[in-house]
């Protein structure tokens, strides 16, 4: 007990000096993202000696973009991590959150070869919840569904109006994991992933719980993985 207690105080601290290394990564990442943005534009009408320097010229600012993206995604992250959100509840439709999250992760899915299926109950489910934090929880589950199908699978979103919840189940037929790891998966900073942050599903759950929601997962190693997503009904 007491050490469990000594790990959440050590988990806080840490929380607390990465999400003030966040906040200090921020504001120059952002501006870096701007000055390629600018300079993106610039390359637009410059004269390059050959369409091969122009073409190289363009791959490394995309590169730069894309690193870019991914150290703010990352940053955000932690920050949010560290400030608990305050979500601002009200009737939302689910499935239109999870249309827009799937129509946003469209070219990233069809690049992996994941193919979506929806199983969309009958009643449309509508939720208690806060979109912006809601699309969160689904985009970071989605993502953990492409990376753990590396070669293609599918993912199946099915929603279910129950008495007084709203559950949407997501399920993979990804790598899937051990008890282990299982276990572990809710911990801030806990990854199996060689660039992995650990703080999507600690982030996730954290919303749930404000919420007044709850976040659960079955999996079997080489089968799959599901995710459930619980919300109060509207
Ligand atoms: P990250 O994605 O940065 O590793 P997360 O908190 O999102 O952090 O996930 C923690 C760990 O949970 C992952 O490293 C992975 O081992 C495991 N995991 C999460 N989602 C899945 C999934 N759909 N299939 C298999 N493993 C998963
Ligand atoms: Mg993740």
């Amino acid at each position: 007990q007491a050490e469990a207690l000594m790990r959440a105080e050590q988990l806080a601290a840490v929380g607390r000096i990465s999400a003030q290394v966040a906040h200090e990564v921020r504001n120059p990442l952002s501006s870096i993202g701007l000055n390629v943005e600018l300079m993106q534009d610039a390359f637009e009408h410059a004269s390059f000696d050959s369409p091969d320097e122009a073409r190289e010229a363009r791959e490394i600012l995309g590169a730069v973009t894309r690193e870019v993206d991914r150290l703010t995604e990352v940053t955000e992250q932690y920050l949010r991590m560290a400030r608990p959100p305050q979500p601002s509840l009200e009737p939302t439709d689910v499935t239109e959150v999870i249309a827009s999250v799937l129509d946003f992760s469209r070219e990233e899915l069809e690049r992996a070869g994941v193919e979506v299926v929806r199983e969309l109950s009958p009643e449309p489910p509508h939720a208690l919840a806060d979109e912006g934090q809601l699309r969160q929880v689904f985009l970071n589950l989605l993502r953990n569904a492409r990376e753990a199908m590396l070669d293609g699978g599918r993912l199946t979103i099915a929603t279910q109006v129950q008495t007084r919840d709203v559950v949407v189940a997501l399920r993979d037929t990804g790598r899937g994991m051990t008890e282990a790891v299982l276990s572990r998966i809710f911990e801030p900073f806990f990854t199996t992933k060689e660039d992995g942050t650990g703080l999507g599903l600690a982030v996730c759950q954290q919303i749930l719980k404000a919420h007044g929601g709850e976040l659960s997962c079955q999996s079997e190693p080489g089968r799959g993985t599901t995710f459930f997503v619980r919300l109060p009904r509207a």
